[in-house]
């Protein structure tokens, strides 16, 4: 992925984000860890009931049972050969569990591929934030001091292609814009020539999300995929999936359609503020083995943050900031 950890942020942002974070999590932990440490706070030891008791409890915070049977089970082996005894030994294996999910097992993929033009495809159900997320990648990438290129390919929503000029406008991102009804493969390439033509670093491209017709969906940003591979090495070089957190459950069904047909590499997860739902994030994690590369935590353009599993855990587990 181009986004290195940014080691040009000050102790004092890093500190800043965390704090934000925390806050915008608010209703999640509350949701999820404050529930657990109730369940957990009666008891001073761990016996049938307060596991049986704290299955019910993760099942209910939106985690899914998939991650739900996955922590159980390590709780009760660990039970069984007294490993747990209290309460805290159980809060410890949850949160450990948690994080586990959360990071990605290092594969060939996660390597860097070095090309001179990257080019990464935005995908998701429409409304789940894919426009506002691709403001905010592309003013932080301007940020960094990077020629950024916005393709707007959803050529059947004249508001999306609107809503997409005035982000790019904000975040110094140029924007090459398609004409209602174009072939969303035909302004790809364009755009891609344009990004060539004026040495861009990063091309993001925003793609159609109308899921009444999944299959033409489908086969319409798999034929973007192979325009892209032909017109740039490698590309796309990320294929990043939107998800609304407040969907919860229903995001995961949409990440295993999506999945099915596009080869995500990455997901990023929206609206996590103000949403007691952000347990979604374990759920498609732990089925789809993907990483979330970041998280959007409010509607401005400042409102993206890098994933990191440990800041995201300490946070819910009302912890200090990580080092
Ligand atoms: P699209 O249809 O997928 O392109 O979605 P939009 O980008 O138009 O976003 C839909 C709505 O979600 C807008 O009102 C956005 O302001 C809002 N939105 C997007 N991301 C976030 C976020 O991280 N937090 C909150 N609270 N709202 C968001």
């Amino acid at each position: 992925m181009l986004f290195k950890r940014s080691s040009n942020e000050t102790p004092e942002k890093k500190a800043g984000l965390f704090e934000r974070m925390k806050k915008a999590l608010f209703a999640t932990k509350e949701n999820l860890v404050s529930r657990i440490e109730s369940v957990l706070a009666s008891r001073s030891t761990i016996d049938d009931e307060a596991l049986d008791d704290l299955e019910g409890t993760l099942l209910q915070a939106d985690l899914g049972v998939l991650v739900t049977e996955r922590i159980m089970n390590a709780i009760r082996q660990n039970h069984r050969k007294q490993l747990i005894k209290t309460p805290d030994d159980a809060k410890a294996e949850i949160r450990r569990q948690l994080l586990s999910i959360l990071t990605p097992k290092a594969s060939a993929d996660s390597q860097e591929i070095e090309s001179a033009l990257q080019v990464w495809m935005v995908v998701g159900v429409n409304g789940t934030g894919k426009t506002t997320t691709i403001g905010k990648l592309a003013a932080r990438i301007s940020g960094e001091g990077k020629r950024v290129l916005v393709c707007a390919a959803d050529t059947f929503r004249p508001a999306a292609i609107e809503q997409l000029s005035i982000w790019a406008e904000r975040s110094g991102a140029e924007l090459v814009r398609s004409k209602i009804g174009m072939d969303p493969s035909a302004v790809l390439h364009d755009a891609l020539s344009a990004a060539t033509a004026r040495n861009s670093d990063v091309v993001i491209i925003d793609t159609a999300g109308r899921l009444h017709t999944k299959s033409n969906l489908m086969q319409e940003l798999d034929k973007m995929r192979r325009v892209a591979g032909r017109k740039v090495p490698g590309a796309p070089h990320e294929v990043l999936l939107v998800v609304d957190a407040t969907t919860g459950q229903n995001g995961l069904a949409q990440a295993r359609e999506f999945m099915k047909f596009t080869g995500i590499t990455g997901l990023i997860v929206t609206k996590l503020d103000g949403t007691a739902k952000g347990g979604i994030l374990f759920s498609i994690s732990q089925e789809l083995g993907i990483p979330v590369q970041f998280i959007g935590i409010g509607e401005s353009l400042e409102d993206l943050i890098e994933f990191s599993p440990e800041a995201f855990v300490d946070s819910l587990f009302n912890e200090g900031e990580p080092i």
